[in-house]
């Protein structure tokens, strides 16, 4: 007998261990199909997927039951168990969340292809099918073979039972198609241009030579350039290509770029697709009818047979980790995927993180550098404003005096201009200036946004109520606004500049599915002198008429609590000043700040990455975080607050007394999280750091389930490496 070792989708599986089942005699199984066994007590039909089979029996066969259904489809291969395998380990992920990772959204609840029976002319009508009401509809289907359906013919007045005669007697044929649901928009093409000679490099040394690179290229170098020809190399050679970039910037100047070189061989795979659409784009690359992908994160799990390069565009972007299960970095997978197949990984960024570079200086990866912009554009001019000078100086609007000139005199030569405040709502917080008495979402632990039609709204959860006329804890009628979001700007923008057009673009004004797309296009057509936006605008828009960037608030980022702040800081400065002088009119960068003095924001202003880089892994070097250690992270939540301190302290010292033996990692906490309670669940977390191996971190994870094990039901536990957020 034949035995298949199975990782049912189950809640079961939160266990994560593999079952095995017999499979019936006269059946074969392969790794990577899906099947349905009888599990648990009820024996109830679960889906399950085939990850090993064996002709050797387990040692204990009693019990052991059969596999009940084998479906024909296989997801994945024999070459994935690695991948799987890597996932589960590297980040504590089960069996079922690894094997997820490679399956398309949807497939799990079944989903298959939507069919359509398309009509076909077989042969001519003869003797009483020659009627001309016959004929007439046997020359329109032979007119327009394969695009009508039955009831497209109805509705365009034939009759119903005189069709279906014509199929009946063989004179129409019906041919099952499975039909994308993809939308087929065609663009322009966008020819290749010359490259210039430090793109040549670039494009000549992955080509040369496998392995991983960081191409370091500053704001409009041309980066995308390298992307395209290394793609279309890789395609002539006949190979895969994923090229990954952050949610935000799959903008439409990207896609309308990579399908204008490449047509038809790509799929575009980003989260507004349905599940429907991201199954069959997933089923289109399992067949090879498409050689190369665009997508956020997730993309680099398709199934291309022959995955030879990975672009990962804005790499030190914090959305290529995932913040759910399996709490994957995908620059890591990328990596060991193409390792094994000796294949090239191009990470490229105008930020690099500090990791990425410090691995560069290592010798660990490879360096390209682009650092001149590719058309005649230069850097733009930046300028630093120091709002504490503009409060005494009794300006106390959002915009600083100078700000205000330079839009005053980019309006009147008719250029664009582009504010940036990465804060969205009109206020940012509203209290009682009675007693103090501060407006907090009743579920999460947060201060609530005022929004401009009177709401007020939690970022958290996304609930709404309209604010009261008097403070709740004393009926003072002095409730007061504070902190300013992008409506205020939009607003003060309007009453500054009655004549501009503006816009704004952020969370709220991009519900909508083409809400962001008729924005850009609008911006990019003149249609708007004024784009207001939230980190939304902060990457891959390349507008030529843009002369004035605006940073509102520079020092926002700077406060959190994170050792990145001023790494993200940095990046952050720099991201959206390089929208400016892209075309042949110079650019010029007003970066706002109450803290003008901060090494992130003169280093942004000198456009001086090296020398951000060298304070920044100094400091890190000094204090021992990342890249030069590790965090895990555990998060422990329930609607209890009692249950959740009583546990979490007892789970601090088991950890601590466990940990005494590793004199290189460090226990942190326990302490309530940065936002400590969300929905009603309140959230503790220990954090970990040191140098916390993959076997350390496996014997942590055994540690927290054996001492929470018995714990009320309602605590959940969450464990990450190297976390987004701390
Ligand atoms: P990045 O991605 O590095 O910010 P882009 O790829 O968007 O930069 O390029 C910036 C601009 O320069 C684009 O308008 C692009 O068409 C143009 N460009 C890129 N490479 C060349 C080249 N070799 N010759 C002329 N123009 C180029
Ligand atoms: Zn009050
Ligand atoms: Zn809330």
């Amino acid at each position: 007998m034949t035995y298949a070792q199975l990782v049912v989708n189950h809640e079961a599986q939160a266990m994560d261990r593999l079952f095995t089942y017999g499979v019936p005699e006269g059946k074969t199984v392969a790794v990577g199909q899906r099947v349905k066994v009888p599990f648990g007590q009820g024996n109830r039909r679960v889906d399950a997927f085939v990850l090993q089979v064996t002709e050797e029996a387990p040692q204990d066969l009693k019990g052991l039951k059969e596999i009940s259904t084998i479906f024909p489809e296989s997801y994945f291969e024999k070459e994935h168990l690695p991948l799987i395998e890597a996932v589960r380990s590297r980040y504590l992920a089960t069996y079922l969340d690894a094997v997820k990772l490679l399956l398309p959204k949807g497939l799990l609840q079944g989903m298959t292809y939507k069919t359509s029976e398309k009509l076909y002319f077989a042969r001519p009508g003869e003797g009483k099918y020659a009627d001309p009401r016959y004929q007439s509809i046997l020359q329109e289907v032979k007119a327009h073979p394969g695009e009508y359906i039955k009831a497209d013919l109805v509705r365009m007045g034939f009759s119903q039972s005189s069709v279906n005669t014509l199929i009946k007697h063989g004179f129409l044929e019906i041919l099952s198609e499975n039909q994308y649901r993809v939308n087929r928009q065609s663009y322009p093409d966008y020819a290749p241009r010359v490259l210039n000679a430090a793109q040549e490099r670039a494009v000549k040394a992955v080509t040369d030579t496998p392995g991983t690179y960081l191409l370091h290229g500053i704001t409009g170098s041309g980066k995308t350039e390298v992307f395209l020809e290394l793609i279309r190399r890789n395609l002539e050679a006949g190979h895969d290509s994923i090229m990954l970039v952050p949610e935000i910037s799959l903008t439409p100047q990207m896609i309308e770029r990579f399908k204008g070189r490449f047509g038809k061989d790509i799929t575009i795979f980003h989260s507004r697709l349905s599940d429907g659409e991201r199954h069959d784009e997933w089923h289109r690359v399992r067949q090879g009818r498409v050689k190369i992908a665009i997508g956020a994160r997730s993309a680099l799990f398709l199934p291309f047979q022959d995955l030879r390069l990975v672009i990962i565009d804005e790499e030190h972007e914090s959305t290529y980790k995932s913040e759910m299960s399996p709490k994957y970095n995908a620059k890591e997978m990328a990596e060991f995927m193409l390792e094994r197949k000796d294949g090239r990984l191009v990470m490229a960024s105008a930020t690099p993180s500090i990791e990425s570079t410090l691995r560069a200086e290592r010798g660990e990866i490879t360096k390209l550098e682009l650092p001149e912009r590719a058309t005649a554009g230069v850097l733009p001019e930046m300028e630093i404003v120091d709002m504490r000078a503009e409060l005494m100086a009794g300006n106390r609007t959002i915009f600083s005096r100078p700000l205000m000139a330079a839009m005053t005199e980019a309006l009147a030569k008719e250029e664009q201009i582009i504010l940036f405040l990465n804060r969205r709502g009109f206020s940012t917080f509203v209290s009682c200036r009675s007693c103090g008495f501060v407006f907090k979402c009743p579920q999460c632990d947060i201060s609530l946004t005022y929004h401009r039609d009177n709401s007020l709204m939690c970022h958290q959860c996304g609930q709404r109520k309209y604010l009261p006329k008097t403070c709740p804890s004393c009926s003072s009628k002095y409730i007061k606004q504070f902190g300013t979001g992008t409506e205020k700007v939009e607003e003060a923008i309007r009453q500054a500049f009655p004549q501009a057009r503006v816009m704004r673009m952020d969370r709220d004004t991009t519900r909508q599915k083409d809400a962001y797309e008729t924005m850009y296009q609008d911006f990019k057509n003149n249609r708007c002198d004024i784009l207001i936006g939230t980190q939304m605008i902060s990457k891959g828009l390349d507008f030529k008429d843009v002369t004035l960037v605006g940073i509102l608030a520079a020092d926002l980022s700077l406060n959190l609590p994170d050792y990145r702040a001023s790494e993200k800081t940095f990046q952050l400065i720099t991201q959206v000043a390089g929208r400016a002088g892209r075309g042949d009119k110079p650019g010029k960068v007003i970066i706002q700040s109450y803290s003008p003095e901060e090494k992130a924001i003169v280093a942004a202003k000198d456009h001086d990455y090296a020398g951000f880089y060298r304070q920044e892994v100094e400091m890190r070097r000094m204090l021992q975080n990342p890249p030069f250690s590790k965090i895990l992270q555990i998060i422990l939540t329930s609607l209890q607050e009692e249950v959740l301190i009583k546990n979490i302290q007892i789970l601090d010292s088991v950890l601590r007394k466990y940990l005494i033996k590793y004199d290189k990692i460090i226990v942190l906490g326990p302490s309530p999280c940065l936002i400590s309670k969300i929905k009603n669940q309140h959230r503790w977390q220990i954090l970990l750091k040191g140098d916390i191996g993959e076997e350390t971190a496996q014997a942590v994870k055994e540690l927290v389930q054996s001492t929470l094990g018995k714990a009320q039901k309602d605590l959940k536990v969450s464990i990450d490496i190297n976390p987004n957020s701390m």
